[in-house]
């Protein structure tokens, strides 16, 4: 049976698409692979197929809750029972009964927090892995945009269950950030499948304006344009005042950010792939691996902190093919919000030199920190957001042999200043 064949038996899909079979024939050939294809090509794909050819189960690593839900239910969805998602979800109960039956499943969903316990390594190394897909690979790298300490472990990991073959999959990722992918996984040589990232089905605009027009020029814009949309905010409460705004002018709009509990989210994100409701007014919360292939424009309230952010936020539009539309409004002196908003949520070096101080005075072991954590944060009034920063910022030194921690850290401190 040649690929095409088996692409044909287990999905019934007449063709690849570009980049798809390169990366599959690597896999198949015991390589390690990384893979940069556009958002919309059918990554997925590329440890699904392998998974039908090859022996062992395959673990895929997936960075957000409903990113795996999304994964789990399209393979049931194609009548493949054998999957299961391991995920802070679960009850006790749950994940113990999961746990012990591990061996009867084909497609493993982790999340890298529960791949770092001794229980889960343990089971995972009985049952001979034949392949490592790492999904929205970018999140693994500290100059990606999502700064993941747990993913620090994965090399480790990987090296635990028999350096099976990995992939590492994303939709955009720089070299630099390509290179730090391999260098975290631990990678020896690999192969590269790097796409292009161009969507012309997508027409980019700018549109220049006042702040106080932006809220009319929204509302003209969802309007006017077809199909379900989203709108991105760099402040919750903007998306929420906005999706507001829009219902009481009698479109169907709802609020989505991290501050809203992980039901809600969930809840809200499975409406709106199902069209329940036209406009999603979100933060950069929303969306990674989201798959509703009609969403038919994005428009940004404001500026993504970051170009690459900016470029997987619009691709989300036109995944059918079809001519979509990416709309900036843009204010002048927009960019110096994005620029407050991102330092607002860093914690001040006082702040960090506060709880240094505390942790040598009170001789913390990283241990203590975990167990103290409430009261280090409040006695140097860190925010939610700021003391998950310190917090995973701590946890990753642990991981790190002492001669790295000063590299470690420097790279903190200059994080701080790249932002
Ligand atoms: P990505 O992760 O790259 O954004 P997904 O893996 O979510 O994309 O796949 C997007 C859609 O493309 C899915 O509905 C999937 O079934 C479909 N797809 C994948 N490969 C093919 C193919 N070779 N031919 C047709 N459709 C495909
Ligand atoms: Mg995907």
């Amino acid at each position: 049976m040649n690929l095409e064949q088996a692409l044909n038996r287990y999905f019934q899909f007449p063709s690849f698409k570009p980049g798809q079979k390169e990366t599959i024939q690597s896999i198949l050939a015991g390589r390690h692979a990384i893979a940069m294809l556009p958002t919309g090509t059918g990554k997925s794909l590329c440890y699904q197929l392998p998974g039908y050819m090859l022996d062992g189960p395959v673990l895929i690593v997936s960075p957000l809750l409903s990113l795996m839900q999304d994964q789990v239910e399209q393979l049931k969805g194609r009548g493949e029972k054998r999957v299961v998602a391991l995920n802070s979800f679960l009850t006790p109960i749950e994940k113990r009964n999961a746990l012990s039956s591990l061996q009867n499943y084909k497609f493993i969903f982790i999340s890298p927090e529960m791949l770092g316990t001794r229980l889960v390594i343990n089971k995972l190394k009985s049952l001979r892995i034949s392949l490592i897909a790492i999904d929205e690979a970018h999140c693994i790298s500290q100059w990606g945009y999502d700064f993941r300490p747990d993913y620090l472990k994965l090399g480790e990991v990987r090296q635990v269950l028999g350096n099976p073959a990995t992939l590492a999959l994303t939709a955009t990722a720089t070299e630099e950030v390509r290179k730090d992918i391999a260098r975290l996984l631990k990678l020896d040589s690999w192969d590269e499948h790097v796409l292009s990232v161009d969507r012309p089905e997508i027409s980019m605009s700018v549109e220049i304006l006042g702040q106080q027009e932006k809220l009319q020029r929204a509302f003209e814009l969802v309007s006017n344009l077809q199909g379900p949309g989203i709108i991105y905010f760099s402040s919750r409460k903007m998306a929420e005042h906005v999706a507001a705004f829009l219902r009481d002018k009698g479109e169907q709009a709802m609020a989505y950010h991290g501050g809203l509990d992980q039901e809600s989210r969930i809840l809200i994100q499975q409406q709106f792939l199902n069209g329940q409701f036209n406009v999603v007014c979100a933060t950069s919360a929303f969306g990674m691996g989201i798959n509703k292939g009609d969403i038919r424009y994005v428009i940004h309230y404001h500026l993504s902190l970051q170009l690459e952010s900016y470029l997987q936020e619009i691709g989300r539009a036109g995944r059918d093919g079809n001519k979509s539309l990416a709309v900036l409004l843009y204010a002048p002196g927009d960019e110096q919000l994005s620029y407050q908003l991102a330092e607002a949520e860093l914690p001040e070096s006082a702040q960090v030199g506060r709880l240094f101080a505390l942790i040598r005075e009170k001789c913390f072991e990283p241990d203590d920190v975990e167990e103290n954590a409430e009261f280090l944060s409040a006695s140097c009034g860190f925010s939610e957001t700021q003391w998950r920063i310190v917090a995973n910022f701590l946890k990753s030194l642990r991981q790190e042999p002492a001669e790295r921690l000063k590299e470690q850290i420097e790279r903190f401190a200059e994080k701080r200043l790249l932002i």
